[in-house]
């Protein structure tokens, strides 16, 4: 890259690794990502911590190294090009810690409590009110740190983080008024489905409600699973007039299924009662195998190469880690905190050299 060219600005997102990734997380995060990847210095992070705040059992943590290749392989099934994106383990770069204490500083209680999420989160993992971690509530201020540490200006995610970022916003904006400017505002993007249903047509596909379609299903377990799909519960059978709108299997047919002229009339034959769920079903079941055909291939290819993917999180993490060193000395700079330690270093020395004038410097360092 010669001087002239600015540096490419920098996307950071990721996911925690509880699990393998669905449908819901391909349309709301992964595919912006893979759109991107060449046009942003793309990092991904693998949230270990993070599962930390609803799981943090040594079960929970004896999972994760799985999880880890599990959730690293679905990138590179969805199209993550492991040359050009940063994939990295949260808990192996230290500098989150600390970024993380900064950040509660300047963030109150009360603002927290109001984020909608997290009774959600809590909710999802049985917890009452009186059950919620420190670290649960603060589930935000963390993010907010992973997404400050490489200093990203863009958030590819669902629309159930949203208010996460706008809470990182904040706290990049109160960072930078009190001590300067270290931090850009990042922008959110959310996908172009921002929360996708689930089979079951609750509001969101999730792996805590076990409405799934996952990236690494096979064609049997697709077929198996669309069969099985919730669609308008009032229509008993195939002659009564059907409802298209919020009806999952078409959603679904919209956001999967790309010969538009096949979903068009297929909802015009279930609004008028003349098809049954049987072929609406069947051709979704199609639309989505042939959606998933292109990840099934670099399945095969990448689950042949054994280590790779632990090299790729390995590689990712040491350059995070020269990147998050470079933020954390920012940090201490602008605040203040580096100049308090050197002086305190630089006074102690002067005493030691006048106490031992021949001892070489720098033994107190
Ligand atoms: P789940 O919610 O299924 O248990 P998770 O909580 O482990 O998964 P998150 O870390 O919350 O996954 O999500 C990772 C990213 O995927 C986030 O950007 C989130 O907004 C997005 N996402 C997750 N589920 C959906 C969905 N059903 N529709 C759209 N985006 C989603
Ligand atoms: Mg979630």
């Amino acid at each position: 890259m010669t001087d002239s060219v600015a540096p490419r600005k920098r996307i950071l997102t990721g996911d925690r690794p509880t699990g393998r990734l669905h449908l819901g997380h391909y349309v709301g995060s992964l595919a912006k990502r893979v759109e991107l990847q060449y046009q942003y210095d793309t990092i991904l992070i693998i949230a270990d911590l993070h599962m930390l705040t609803t799981r943090p059992s040594r079960d929970d943590i004896a999972e994760i190294c799985e999880n880890c290749r599990g959730l690293v392989l679905d990138y590179l099934a969805a199209g993550i090009d492991p040359d050009h994106v940063t994939i990295y383990l949260q808990s192996a770069v230290p500098e989150t810690y600390e970024l993380n204490l900064i950040f509660e500083m300047l963030v109150t209680v009360n603002r927290l409590s109001r984020i909608p999420s997290i009774k959600d989160m809590a909710r999802a993992a049985n917890l009452s009110d009186e059950e919620i971690p420190f670290g649960l509530l603060g589930y935000p201020v963390l993010q907010a740190a992973d997404i400050l540490l490489p200093r990203a200006h863009l958030v590819p995610v669902g629309k159930d983080n949203e208010s996460h970022v706008e809470l990182t916003r904040e706290i990049a904006r109160r960072f930078n008024a009190l001590y300067g400017e270290v931090f850009p505002i990042p922008e959110v993007l959310v996908g172009d489905v921002p929360t996708l249903v689930g089979t079951d047509g609750k509001d969101k596909m999730s792996k805590s409600l076990g409405n799934c379609i996952f990236l690494c299903d096979d064609e049997q377990t697709v077929n198996k699973k669309v069969r099985g799909m919730f669609t308008d519960p009032k229509r008993i059978s195939a002659d009564i007039p059907g409802t298209v709108e919020g009806n999952p299997v078409f959603i679904y047919h919209d956001t999967f299924n790309p010969n538009k002229a096949e979903v068009e009339e297929l909802k015009a034959r279930y609004r008028a009662g003349r098809v049954g769920d049987v072929e609406v079903k069947e051709k979704l079941a199609r639309a989505l195998n042939n959606f998933l055909a292109p990840m099934r291939a670099r399945y095969a290819k990448y689950q042949a190469d054994t280590g790779l993917v632990d090299e790729i999180i390995v590689r990712g993490t040491q350059r995070m880690r020269a990147i998050a060193a470079e933020t954390i000395h920012a940090v201490r700079s602008a605040m203040g905190l580096a100049s308090t330690w050197n002086r305190l270093q630089r006074a102690a020395e002067r005493r030691q050299k006048k106490l031992h004038p021949t001892l070489p410097t720098g033994d107190l360092s």
